[in-house]
């Protein structure tokens, strides 16, 4: 490994000093994400590097390829599993200053941007061509293209467009050694392809190990003319998940479905005291979108079959009501901490995916557990899909507390492989689920290792993630 001095050196005679950080300060705020497990340790990088030209990422590479330097990748470093974070030290390399839209195609519907490109603004973009690019995460005013592809993140809208990896048809990448490739065909902007291995679905959710993105192709759907709100109450949490069930079956797709649990439903109370959700075991919150007349008649339908189960149900289309009925739900992930006056929410264990039909059973276990390691939590998320999102609310200054929502966390992780789950749904493995890979896929791990290992010979790229350190 270089001495740091020599590393700072090199990369300012390589890119110039506006583009280095070497200050501790500089380089602390590079030590964490949203992640509790980043923010519980102070792995700071050598250096912080930030790029915008494929030319400068490739030169990098091949700097850190011949002197064996770790490098992360990092965009907004919203991610909650410390995926960002460099733990092995080395570069980071900011890519969050790179946003340029390279590429409106609208009669193909494509886009083709740079990673640092932040989800909203592209889609603010892209509206003015009635396009959208639908994956939605909670984070989407922060989070970056890149971010997205490299964790194939979903959320709000899953249920209906499902993941990242679904819109990307191509990517620019630059390899460990410094090459640069580009994967679903050099010329290629069709919408489908078979031709060759899957190099694309690869490196989608690849968490920056494989390589730097620098350049995606996305697939594009026009823009829904019309969306409803509906905002249903149940007594029984189980009732709540046994609607989302009935709706499925009647062959309805909502663009999204979302639970507050009854702490959920608090804590959104206490936010913001004139939304006064009445304190049921669940809320749900179905948004159906479309043409106008199919809005209506889905509308309709799921109106009639939650009623059978849900002690109230409101269904709105006029812009000011949904977006009244819609505010429980858009405030949740600050409101959590409002739980316990003076403590605080934080991400661990906070994205297990669950089989639909094993929900219900999830969230009571959700809430034992809870009790057993007295660590509240407040449940909520994206139920359409199985993807819970459960907030630990606790005081990261008592060091037993700490101790218990850590063991709070491992028992939810264990919880969802027990159930047939996944540890997780959309947020990544980083360094925080490092330890549950051998249980979730077995021998298939051995697998992912050799493809990283023929990628990545010297394991510079992102070490630590997906695979914990020390793995040969
Ligand atoms: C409040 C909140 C809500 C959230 N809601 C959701 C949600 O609903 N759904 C969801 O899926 N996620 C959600 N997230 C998690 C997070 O925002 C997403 O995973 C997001 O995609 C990360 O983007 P980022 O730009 O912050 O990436 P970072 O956190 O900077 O990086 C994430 C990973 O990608 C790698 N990486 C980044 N850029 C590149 C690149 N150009 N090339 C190679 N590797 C790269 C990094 O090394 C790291 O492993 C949420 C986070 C917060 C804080």
């Amino acid at each position: 490994m270089v001495p740091r001095e020599k590393l700072v050196a090199d990369m300012e005679k390589m890119f110039g000093q506006g583009k280095v950080l070497k200050s501790e300060l500089e380089r602390y705020t590079y030590t964490y994400d949203s992640s509790f497990a980043s923010q519980s340790n102070e792995y700071y990088p050598d250096v912080v590097v930030c790029l915008n030209s494929t030319a400068e990422v490739s030169q990098l590479m091949k700097y850190a390829w011949e002197n064996e330097v770790p490098v992360t990748p990092r965009g907004a470093g919203s991610g909650q599993t410390g995926g960002s974070v460099a733990i092995n030290g080395g570069i980071v390399l900011d890519l969050s200053g790179w946003k340029d839209i390279v590429e409106v195609d609208d009669a193909n519907m494509q886009v083709v941007v740079r990673p640092g490109i932040i989800h909203a603004e592209l889609n603010q973009e892209l509206a003015k061509y009635g396009l959208f690019f639908p994956p939605d995460p909670g984070s989407s005013v922060f989070c970056t293209i890149g971010g997205m592809v490299s964790n194939n993140a979903s959320g709000l809208r899953a249920v209906k467009y499902g993941a990242t990896f679904q819109y990307v048809l191509g990517l620019e990448v630059v390899l460990p050694n410094g090459e640069i490739i580009r994967t679903g065909g050099l010329k290629s902007k069709a919408l489908k392809s078979v031709s060759g291995l899957d190099l694309t679905r690869l490196y989608c959710g690849s968490e920056g190990t494989l390589g730097v993105i620098t350049e995606i192709r996305l697939k594009l759907l026009p823009k829904p003319q019309s969306r409803g709100i509906m905002l249903a109450l149940f007594e029984k949490l189980e009732d709540s998940a046994l609607t989302v069930l009935d709706v499925f079956k009647a062959g309805i797709i909502p663009s999204g479905i979302e639970i507050l649990d009854d702490g959920g439903i608090r804590c959104a109370n206490m936010f913001k005291p004139d939304l006064n959700i009445p304190e049921v075991e669940a809320a749900i919150f179905f948004e159906i979108n479309g043409t106008k007349p199919a809005v209506e008649e889905e509308g309709r339908q799921v109106l009639a079959i939650a009623q059978k189960r849900a002690k109230s149900v409101e269904w709105a289309t006029d812009a000011e009501r949904m977006a009244k009925l819609w505010q429980g739900r858009a405030v949740i992930g600050a409101a959590s901490a409002r739980l316990v006056p003076g403590k605080t929410r934080i991400f661990a264990g906070e994205d297990v995916c669950f089989p639909i039909s094993r929900v219900p059973e999830a969230l009571r276990r959700i809430k034992e557990l809870s009790k057993q390691f007295n660590i509240p939590v407040v449940i909520y998320g994206h139920i359409g899909d199985g993807n819970m999102h459960t907030a630990p609310i606790m005081d990261p200054l008592i060091e037993d507390e700490v101790e218990r929502t850590h063991k709070l966390a491992e028992a939810i992780h264990n919880l969802a492989l027990e159930l047939n789950g996944s540890t997780t749904g959309e947020h990544g493995v980083g360094f925080a689920r490092a330890p549950y890979m051998e249980a979730e896929h077995g021998k298939a791990l051995d697998v992912m290792w050799a493809i990283k290992k023929a990628i990545d010979p010297k394991g510079i790229m992102n070490p630590g993630k997906i695979w914990a350190l020390g793995r040969e």
